[in-house]
């Protein structure tokens, strides 16, 4: 293993300006992108619509895609031909259209070869009695495709309260849509495929986006998973650890809220650290809300200090 190997990696991401979004990417977060309509921040993506560069370091310059292909070393030598995951930040200024993602078998067959999406969502923040859309009402696939033909969405969606610090696991076939004024860190499947059931009858450049009607039926699950198995707080986990939030097979997800000094092991394939709030110190280097970075295979043991909250996800090695 040589110094370049274990040096942590640091992204400059890919902004995405969308119907929904607002303007908090730049204002809050200092992201150098124009408009008031910046619905996305890809932190951590090697995806061709959003391929973000290196900022630092031996591979500077180069996008994560060519890291990837150039030097698998650096991600512990994944079987994978493309980097799995996708970091994002979602600020959600109206709300996003009501949609269901596939699984990697639908994909590969009817999006040529893309990888499925599952997702999972922390609430960075949101305003008092918010609320998203996750799973449906209907008790079959008879059920469900008139509700979506008739149009009759107060009843099919099921819409439910959340509050800062939850925690949303989005397996494929479950009908989800975040709502405005929502801040999102999303943690997926590095795919770009999402079919929309329902866009509130809203006209983009004067006319209505795209739906996805049959796709959707097709994909989503009947009936959805229960409230309770969806959300789980992410509140009150002790300080100065990586706590552990969801693991599925494509990734595990921690928190992380260093107050004073943090140390842990970097044991993981590769882990991908997105800094939501405040300021410190990575063994040294300085860190701030906004930063996205990679801690490579082999890094080892990792101190942090300051006063920062941070998501953590690596895929399972
Ligand atoms: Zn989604």
């Amino acid at each position: 293993m040589n110094q370049t190997e274990k040096e942590i990696i640091f992204l400059d991401p890919v902004c995405t300006h969308n119907i929904w979004g607002g303007t908090k990417l730049r204002e809050e977060f200092g992201y150098p992108v124009e408009g008031d309509d910046i619905g996305e921040c890809w932190g951590i993506s090697a995806h061709p619509n959003g391929d973000g560069t290196v900022r630092n370091g031996a591979f500077a310059g180069m996008k994560l895609s060519e890291v990837w292909q150039l030097h698998p070393e650096v991600f512990g030598n994944l079987n994978s031909d493309r980097f799995p995951l996708l970091t994002k930040i979602i600020d959600a200024r109206d709300d996003l259209s009501i949609q269901v993602h596939p699984d990697d078998s639908y994909a590969k067959v009817h999006e040529n070869g893309s990888f499925g999406k599952t997702e999972c969502w922390y609430i960075m923040d949101c305003p008092e009695n918010a609320t998203l859309v996750i799973g449906h009402n209907a008790k079959t696939k008879e059920e469900l495709a008139q509700m979506i033909h008739q149009g009759r969405w107060s009843e099919f969606i099921r819409e439910i309260p959340v509050k800062k610090g939850d925690f949303i696991q989005i397996d494929p076939g479950t009908v989800h849509a975040i709502k405005g004024g929502l801040l999102i860190l999303e943690t997926q499947q590095n795919s770009d495929i999402t079919y929309r059931v329902y866009d509130y009858d809203r006209l983009s450049g004067g006319k209505p986006r795209e739906l996805h009607v049959e796709k959707s039926i097709d994909v989503i699950t009947v009936p959805a998973k229960s409230v309770e198995d969806s959300v789980v707080s992410a509140l009150g986990l002790p300080e100065n650890q990586l706590n552990e939030l969801y693991s599925c097979k494509y990734y595990s997800v921690f928190k992380l809220d260093v107050n004073g000094n943090a140390a842990f092991e970097q044991n993981n394939p590769f882990l991908l650290v997105s800094v939501l709030e405040g300021n410190g110190t990575v063994n040294g280097q300085a860190v701030k809300k906004g930063d996205h970075f990679i801690l490579p295979c082999g890094y080892g043991k990792v101190e942090m200090q300051g006063q920062m909250s941070m998501i953590a996800s690596a895929v399972r090695g």
